[in-house]
């Protein structure tokens, strides 16, 4: 069973409403569930929304932040426990430590480099996590169509892309989360 999530998500709210109310639905669900959420430790963005909305819910809420950040006074300071890292780095590290699988909501260059080195380790054999893509009112398919081409020029193996769970449902993703454990 799924313990522990790492969720990737925008320091920006976005464009549409429905990225902060999914964000608000995903935090819940996980305390909902008895899963501990670890994330980047911001009160900014869709962290904010995801991280207060799991405190609410009576989540357990893990963030992890590298100095630099937290010297600039966005650490969330309700959250259960935070862990601050020297560099962007070692953030990356612990918080692939402290997970059992990966969900990246909306965000930008941060939420893709997160969830791409996760994808590439995975690629590379180096853990068997599942990692998803909630792709709130298709905000991934232009990523989704990239890695087709990806695949169409030969650089990427279907088997590769094909280990990314992409689902505009969160009931979905998290099913087929615990899927992936149970068979690993
Ligand atoms: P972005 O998608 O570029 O907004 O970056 C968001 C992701 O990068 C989050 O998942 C965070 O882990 C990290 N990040 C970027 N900016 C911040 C910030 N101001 N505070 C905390 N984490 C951040």
């Amino acid at each position: 069973m799924i313990k522990n999530i790492a969720v990737f998500c925008g320091s920006s709210r976005g464009a549409d409403p429905e990225y902060s109310s999914q964000a608000k639905k995903l935090g819940q669900k996980l305390a909902q569930r008895n899963i501990t959420l670890v994330f980047g430790g911001s009160k900014v963005g869709l962290m904010e929304d995801l991280s207060d909305s799991s405190i609410r819910a009576g989540g357990k809420v893990i963030g992890v932040m590298p100095r630099l950040l937290y010297d600039k006074g966005i650490g969330h300071e309700g959250l259960s426990e935070m862990i601050v890292v020297e560099t962007m780095h070692e953030r990356k590290l612990r918080m692939n430590e402290l997970c059992d699988g990966i969900i990246a909501l909306p965000g930008g260059f941060g939420t893709l480099d997160e969830c791409f080195e996760m994808i590439t380790l995975a690629q590379l054999g180096i853990h068997n996590k599942p990692i998803a893509l909630l792709n709130v009112r298709g905000f991934y398919d232009p990523l989704v169509q990239m890695l087709q081409h990806m695949v169409t020029h030969g650089f990427l193996k279907p088997a590769h892309r094909d280990m990314l769970i992409i689902s505009p449902c969160l009931d979905e993703i998290l099913q087929k989360m615990e899927n992936h454990i149970e068979l690993s």
